[in-house]
């Protein structure tokens, strides 16, 4: 059994690294809220105070964080990882980030002798629970092969897709074609409503027919409970979709589509919503679901 590293006990990572301990392993963990990793210290993991002491403890150290602010703040600080991995040490960021960030944290682990690997996923709170998430990897291949077991254990599918930022790219790829067809069944899901139909008799048509996908099944779900309880927070959507069109931008690809959808999970922070379930844009879309806070 080896002993891991992770880094970020948030709504994926708490499950995640929860799935390491049940395979048997050894983990040493850290994230920014010390009480949020309480479970994983019940089940038999180790609490340090630093992300360095992660890396100083284990072979391999995950990472799980919001966005590119956090992976560069974990990475760089005072007391960060860079400060720790060295030959014989691995990290892999799990976070979805741009591939620039990613470029940066890799080159910088590799420089210092410690192998790589970008690995962001496909799947929310329930897939990480089930350890079936579909991980893309990139960056260093011999850490990829070498880490099957472990990423067996998060995911039922994992894939090798080359360089570092070719992962991260294709994450972010993923999260613009959902972020686009959320949009799209929210403002559908809102105009039935608004035409005195029944939006049940909608998901049921949805389901039986060519549109059918477990997105549509488990975001309708929460939308007509009106269950705004964060699986894939709102806020963390409107960042993968900011990150895509900034790849966009550096390969001058024309994206209208992802423009205006950006604009519509922007309106939905006016409404105090980013914090909820992604499924909330429907909220802010709904007017007479809620006010604006700001
Ligand atoms: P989350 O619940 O918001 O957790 C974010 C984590 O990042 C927490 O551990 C948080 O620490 C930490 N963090 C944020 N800012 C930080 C900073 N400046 N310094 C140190 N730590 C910081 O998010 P999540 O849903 O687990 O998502 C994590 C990543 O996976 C994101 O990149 C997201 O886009 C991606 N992802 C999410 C889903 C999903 O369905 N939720 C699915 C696929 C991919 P605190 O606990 O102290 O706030």
């Amino acid at each position: 059994m080896a002993h891991y590293g992770f880094i970020g006990a948030g709504l994926m990572g708490l499950p995640m690294a929860t799935n390491l301990l049940k395979a048997g392993h050894q983990l040493t963990v850290w994230n920014r809220s010390k009480e949020k990793c309480a479970p994983l210290l019940e089940a038999g993991a180790t609490y340090v105070d630093t992300p360095l002491e992660v890396v100083v403890a284990a072979e391999v150290t995950f990472s799980m964080l919001a966005d590119p602010q956090a992976a560069l703040a974990i990475c760089f600080s005072p007391s960060g990882v860079i400060q720790a991995v060295g030959p014989g040490k691995a990290y892999v960021e799990m976070s979805t980030i741009d591939p620039e960030t990613s470029s940066k944290i890799g080159i910088s682990i590799q420089a210092r002798g410690a192998l790589f690997l970008e690995a962001p996923v496909s799947g929310s709170v329930p897939q990480a629970e089930a350890g079936e998430l579909v991980i893309m990897c990139a960056g260093d291949q011999e850490l990829y092969v070498a880490l099957e077991a472990a990423l067996n254990v998060l995911g039922k599918k994992h894939l090798y897709l080359g360089e570092i930022g070719a992962a991260s790219s294709m994450k972010l790829g993923v999260n613009q074609l959902m972020g686009s067809m959320l949009a799209s069944f929210c403002e559908v899901l809102t105009l039935l409503e608004k035409a005195g139909l029944d939006a049940q008799d909608f998901l049921d048509i949805v389901g039986a027919g060519a549109l059918a996908a477990p997105l549509f099944a488990a975001k309708g779900k929460k939308i007509l409970t009106r269950d705004r309880t964060p699986q894939f927070p709102l806020k963390h959507q409107q960042k993968d979709l900011r990150l895509a069109l900034q790849l966009g931008d550096t390969h001058h690809v024309s994206m209208p589509v992802a423009a205006a959808v950006n604009e519509l999970y922007k309106r939905a922070y006016q409404y105090g919503l980013e914090d909820d379930d992604v499924s909330a844009l429907f909220a802010s879309l709904h007017s007479a679901e809620c006010k604006p806070e700001r």
